[in-house]
């Protein structure tokens, strides 16, 4: 059922799935997208033989949408999702969404729910979720001939009520992708590889897992479904993982950025070993989702290691976290070309 805009608690949303009115749609056939439409029906109808279901040939992509003081609407970068929603594309075999329609496609559906998205100051978002799937009547192992391009967006709370709190990773005995597979794109194969460590993570007190290089095991990849930095002890250097098997986080390369520019950080891709942890002073997971989430510890084998403090959150990850949600919000000058209006 539709939620009704005026029945929901804007301080009390969590990430959890809520039906709103319109969604988007657009048809992959006879080799050309079709024009999509926005519908109100929120349930695909989908052939039996769809390689969505079989063979997991699909991606996503996950954006947020912001209300600003003035009371209009904004995104943040949405052609680098769009751009990187073509790259998971072309990693398995299917037909690029063009950058130009993602854009205006989450324009329109964010345009058409614009009651949903929540009010300045509460810190809730609206969050977008794109998907492209294949589709249709198949069983062998190859690409679909049809594919679904659709957004469904719905209101989230803010990562941290309470403002930035950190909180604990455990290092596993999995792998959430393998080295020369599919951990650069954005596809459901590599939650499905992660769901098994992420609940034990849970189950035991921590927030998620952290997975280490699929090779070595010893570089630090991804923190759960979020991206690795670390504050050097010297409070002069941002450091993030680099490895041809982690997603690449346009949250992780707008702070690099930010870190670089605003903050005066050196900043380095480079590998980031497990057993290295005492040259951060701070750490933190970064994401649309978790936005920045400190790091409090890591748990790996027998030891445990506290980087800034387990309660509080350390400077500079403040101070990242408060340019690029002041940045979304549009409380801070975005960098050229980082906000696009939705009018
Ligand atoms: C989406 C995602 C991220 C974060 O990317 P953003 O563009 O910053 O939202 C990080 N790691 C994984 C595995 C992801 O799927």
């Amino acid at each position: 059922m539709v939620v009704k805009a005026s029945d929901i608690d804007w301080n009390n949303l969590g990430f959890n799935y809520m039906q709103l009115p319109y969604r988007y749609l657009a048809y992959y056939r006879n080799g050309k997208w079709e024009k999509g439409e926005l519908t109100e029906d929120p349930y695909l109808h989908l052939h039996e033989g769809s390689p969505i279901l079989h063979y997991g040939q699909g991606a996503f992509e996950g954006l947020k949408a912001y209300r600003t003081k003035d009371g209009s609407v904004q995104l943040f970068r949405p052609d680098r999702n769009a751009k990187r929603l073509q790259n998971s594309a072309d990693r398995l075999l299917m037909p690029e969404y063009p950058v130009e329609d993602f854009v205006n496609a989450v324009k329109e559906v964010v345009k058409a729910n614009e009651d949903y998205v929540p009010p300045y100051g509460t810190g809730a978002t609206l969050y977008i979720r794109p998907l492209l799937i294949g589709v249709g009547p198949n069983i062998g192992v190859k690409p679909a001939d049809e594919y679904i391009f659709s957004i469904f967006v719905m209101p989230v709370g803010p990562y941290f009520k309470g403002g930035l709190v950190p909180t604990k990773f455990v290092v596993l005995d999995y792998d959430r992708a393998a080295h020369k597979g599919t951990g650069q794109s954005k596809v459901g194969g590599n939650y499905a590889a992660s769901l098994l460590a992420g609940d034990w993570a849970h189950k035991h007190g921590y927030s998620d897992a952290i997975y280490l290089d699929p090779i070595e095991h010893k570089y630090i990849e991804e923190v759960g479904s979020a991206n690795f930095f670390g504050i050097t002890k010297d409070g002069k250097k941002f450091l993030t993982p680099k490895s041809p098997s982690i997603l690449p986080s346009i949250t992780k390369y707008s702070l690099l950025d930010l870190a670089k520019d605003r903050l005066g950080l050196e900043t380095e891709e480079t590998k980031i070993s497990i057993d290295n942890l005492d040259e951060f002073s701070e750490a933190g997971a970064c994401g649309t989702a978790a936005v920045i989430s400190p790091i409090a510890g890591i748990k790996y084998g027998d030891n445990y290691h506290v980087f800034y403090s387990e309660t509080e959150v350390g400077p500079i990850t403040k101070k990242l976290y408060d340019e690029l949600t002041g940045i979304q919000f549009g409380d801070v000058e975005a960098p050229k070309g980082w906000i696009v209006k939705v009018d």
